[in-house]
């Protein structure tokens, strides 16, 4: 394999004149293109060979790291087992060959899965409807949010334009509340990592005519279930706003409870964690966006093409097929054992800021040892020449050294053992071998990176790394 930092992009394979194709003889004659919509300097592509084309993303994508290579535990991710029988379910011609425009008529089993995914959502949530539109979690809370404007805006209460959004909350939430114009009043956590009660009370006494929503998470990102739902949704929906449910983690809930029996009025789903899809780097996901009855006509225009991100909803919808009724069930409480079992074996020698049960995921403040001077990011990078996917770190942001992990419920026994016997030994190279520890990885195609210089002067094309390089 080519380990090589630099000399593995395509275009330092590119010779002038190589192809990688061949079209039949051109019997028809040219078509003059309009001036105007001619390039005006020939386009930069590779010029390469089948073959080496095909060497080149091979030996790429074996330098790439999934759930099919091993352990992901990365917090607030879900990096569950995604069933294969997803892939050949979704990859059916009759679906994959549908296009847009063809007549409503000739769609119906797609709209049938689309209907039923839904039905299946609501029982799943205990909310009335669902729209599939939105292409991920970030585009799920922008889309309720908007559901919640136009909900207030139909009532002629034009003042509400504050969103409450706990300090321990994802950074779409906040994100999503600006994109929607909605100014962000932010809630603080107690020391037991929940949202306060007492601070709530004060920001709806002085705000109270101006809330459109609260924004929560349950469990929150810390992975503790908000044991106040029913108080915090009593004040808010007292003070006129709603309540909207980030249900991207959903994971730990299904079969246990529903987010609509909890209070809440407006909520998303990540299909593409807790209903298994391969996700990351940036897609493809969806974010489906439910509402308690009442609230339906403020879902978006439903057109006879609405699916979304098609190919995710017939995942999903495979997931919760293949598991059935009572199956699902089982989805939450294992993904919850599986992460206590972690935390349990592990606190000794992590920091455990907030001891007790938690839901699918829990958050260590770094090693308890603080004095071998080893970090949360030296413990991750460690992991990676073990063979693990680093957990995700330095966030939630209420702890300096934020080590969050998330096993969820495909992992067996033996992985998760495998996995605590590794971070034990990580912790115990912290006190004999720290410098191997703080170098690390050493067993990777490509070492420490430097962080600080990759933000502060990021080398985005290949033009300016050939510069940069000279
Ligand atoms: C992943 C996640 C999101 C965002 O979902 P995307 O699909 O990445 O946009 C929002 N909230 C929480 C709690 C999440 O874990």
């Amino acid at each position: 394999m080519n380990n090589k930092l630099y000399g593995n992009l395509i275009f330092e394979l590119s010779k002038p004149g190589r192809k990688g194709y061949s079209l039949p003889r051109n019997e028809y004659g040219n078509y003059n293109m309009p001036e105007s919509m001619q390039r005006q300097h020939p386009a930069e592509l590779p010029e390469c060979d089948e073959l080496t084309v095909v060497r080149h993303y091979t030996n790429l994508s074996a330098n790439n790291f999934g759930v099919d290579n091993g352990f992901y535990p990365l917090g607030s991710c879900t990096m569950k087992y995604n069933p294969k029988i997803n892939e050949e379910v979704s990859a059916m011609p009759q679906f994959t060959r549908l296009h847009p425009l063809q007549p409503a008529e000739t769609t119906r089993g797609a709209k049938e899965v689309c209907q039923r995914l839904k039905k299946a959502l609501c029982a799943l949530t205990g909310l009335a409807d669902f729209t599939l539109k939105p292409f991920a979690g970030a585009h799920g809370e922008l889309t309720g949010l908007m559901v919640i404007r136009g909900y207030h805006e139909s009532r002629g209460d034009m003042a509400r334009t504050k969103v409450i959004v706990p300090d321990s909350a994802h950074g779409t939430n906040p994100a999503s509340a600006a994109v929607c114009g909605l100014e962000i009043v932010e809630v603080k956590s107690t020391a037991d990592g929940r949202v306060s009660l007492d601070d709530l009370k004060a920001i709806v006494e002085a705000e109270g005519n101006n809330i459109a929503a609260m924004m929560m998470t349950n469990p929150n990102t810390l992975g503790l279930f908000e044991t106040d739902i029913p108080a915090i949704a009593k004040l808010i929906h007292d003070c006129g706003g709603l309540m909207y449910y980030d249900g991207a983690n959903l994971n730990p809930m299904l079969g246990a409870c529903r987010p609509g029996d909890m209070g809440f009025d407006v909520m998303h789903i990540n299909l593409h964690k807790t209903f298994s899809t391969p996700h990351g780097g940036g897609g493809p996901g969806s974010g489906p966006v439910g509402v308690r009855s009442g609230l339906e006509p403020f879902l978006p225009f439903v057109s006879p093409y609405e699916a979304g991100n098609f190919g995710v909803v017939m995942k999903a919808y495979a997931y919760i097929l293949s598991l059935g009724r009572q199956q699902i069930k089982m989805v939450g409480p294992l993904a919850t054992l599986n992460a206590n079992y972690i935390k349990e074996c592990l606190k000794d020698v992590y920091l455990l800021p907030i001891d007790g049960l938690c839901k699918h995921e829990f958050v260590f403040d770094g090693l308890k040892d603080k004095s071998t001077g080893v970090t949360t990011m030296d413990v991750a990078k460690r992991l990676l020449d073990y063979g693990y996917h680093a957990p995700t770190i330095y966030f939630p942001l209420l702890f300096h050294e934020s080590l969050m992990i998330e096993p969820t419920e495909s992992e067996s026994k033996d992985t998760i053992d495998g996995f605590i016997s590794v971070m034990r030994q990580i912790a115990e190279e912290a006190k004999t071998q720290p410098d191997t520890v703080k170098s690390a990885p050493l067993k990777t195609p490509i070492g420490r990176v430097d962080d600080v210089l990759a933000a502060k002067h990021p080398i985005v094309n290949y033009k300016q790394m050939i510069h940069d390089n000279n």
